[in-house]
């Protein structure tokens, strides 16, 4: 044998067993988001380059060190780090904002960071978002993080933080980067390199940074929210309103800012507590872009989003996998009825029956065992005296009791037990 070549550190094979659980709560999103009026939209994987440098923004983790970019026929691309980048391109790109007042889109699909791998931090992972445009809050602010509880809380997480913050508007943030400075300048010598550096190019950014030389700088801070203007302040207050009649717990955490440049006002983050997260606790982030359609090329509309990452969704989640092992399992012993039992699992799946055909032979026992294993309802079992007198034996698993029954019979008996759970 030949060495064998193994994935990409940083990126996982989902396996069946994987991949069912993934469905389960993939279905459950879906239903989610459509029950509040979301359409999906699908845009490449692969963007121009430039796409992230002018909205995610110089200065950030993920453009500064966690891109995959390359070259390609001179065209500097990077393979997505994120979703809205994409979303708000495909939405100018396409003038949606001509053919709809407001668009309320959902996407899902594979993400790629450079990233240190670990537990909840994967090279590629999968995110599912909405992104709502034309609407300038605060109402589907808080609708937006109430959905958001609300489909955790079917997911069966409910140890969850929801923390809370307006960055402003332009007004604001551009005051608030001048306090942070102010507060900063001072304590330079504590800061991280990069911290130091971001100080002239990206103080806010500051604020996002796990280094624990940093955080100790970061919390005595000063807040956002003492320099807010009037109309952003109105907004936050109405956002805090409609979550409070809505009875959505929530904490302000006025140092909270997050790993993209394109925010504007409204900004929140889940966190799940305990559990398999680990030091990967954030579930789920989002927030107001205001800027960001007009930024890229459309006419201004305020926008607001957020994205979950479904790795850790299902850390942190218990939910079951619908079953996806075949129902029927047929077990042909010998040449005449094999070729009985490929035409009566055609009548069974044509039914909507699942159905396996074992076509490798060997003995009854260790076909029901494999029956048995792959966690079948029924076998079925055709020998050659079966064929001649026109029945197939069914076996139910569960119940260890069998019957005879006739060919012409087979396949309302069989749809009747895998619904009633019973071949008698
Ligand atoms: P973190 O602070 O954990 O690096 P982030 O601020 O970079 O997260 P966002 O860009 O806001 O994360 O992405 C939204 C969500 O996507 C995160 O809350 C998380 O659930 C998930 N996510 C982000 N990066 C990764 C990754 N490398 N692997 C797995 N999930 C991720
Ligand atoms: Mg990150």
């Amino acid at each position: 044998m030949s060495r064998a070549i193994s994935a990409v550190k940083g990126m996982n094979d989902l396996l069946p067993t994987d991949v069912a659980r993934w469905r389960a709560l993939e279905s459950t999103i879906r239903e989610v988001v459509r029950l509040h009026g979301y359409r999906e939209i699908r845009v490449p994987v692969i963007e121009h380059t430039q796409l992230y440098v002018r909205s995610v923004g110089e200065g950030t983790d993920i453009v500064d060190k966690e891109m995959y970019s390359f070259v390609f026929h001179d065209e500097p691309m990077t393979v997505r780090p994120e979703g809205t980048a994409g979303v708000v391109r495909a939405y100018v790109e396409h003038g949606l904002h001509a053919k709809e007042p407001v668009s309320r889109l959902y996407y899902e699909g594979p993400m790629f960071r450079g990233e240190r791998p670990a537990r909840g931090r994967y090279g590629q992972f999968y995110q599912a978002g909405c992104e709502v445009f034309g609407d300038p809050g605060p109402l589907v602010d808080a609708e937006m993080i109430d959905m958001i509880v609300g489909l955790l809380r079917r997911l069966g997480i409910t140890d969850v933080e929801v923390l809370l913050n307006s960055l402003g508007g332009k007004g604001t943030k551009a005051r608030y980067r001048e306090r942070l400075v102010e507060y900063l300048e001072p304590h330079k010598d504590a800061l991280s390199e990069d911290s130091k550096r971001r100080l002239t190019t990206n103080p806010l950014r500051i604020l996002d940074s796990k280094d624990p030389r940093d955080q100790k700088v970061i919390a005595s801070a000063p807040s956002v929210l003492d320099v807010i203007g009037d109309d952003d302040r109105a907004h936050f207050d109405g956002l805090r309103r409609h979550l409070d009649k809505l009875g959505t717990p929530y904490t302000v955490e006025p140092r909270l800012v997050r790993g993209l440049d394109y925010y504007s006002r409204t900004l929140f983050e889940v966190r799940g507590r305990g559990g398999e997260l680990g030091a990967q606790n954030t579930l789920v982030g989002g927030g107001r872009y205001d800027g960001l359609v007009e930024e890229l090329g459309g006419p201004p509309t305020p926008a607001i989003g957020f994205a979950a990452g479904l790795e850790r969704l299902l850390l942190a989640t218990s939910v079951a996998p619908a079953k996806d092992q075949p129902e029927v399992f047929v077990a042909p012993l010998g040449e005449r009825a094999m070729g009985e039992a490929l035409a009566l699992a055609r009548e069974l799946r044509e039914a909507g029956v699942p159905t396996l055909v074992e076509g490798r032979g060997g003995s009854l026992k260790s076909m029901l065992r494999r029956a048995n294993a792959l966690g079948s309802t029924i076998a079925m079992v055709i020998g050659d005296g079966e064929v001649d007198r026109g029945v197939v034996q069914l076996k139910d698993l569960a119940a260890h009791a069998q019957r005879d029954v006739p060919r012409a019979e087979v396949v309302s008996a069989v749809t009747e037990a895998v619904r009633g759970g019973s071949t008698g």
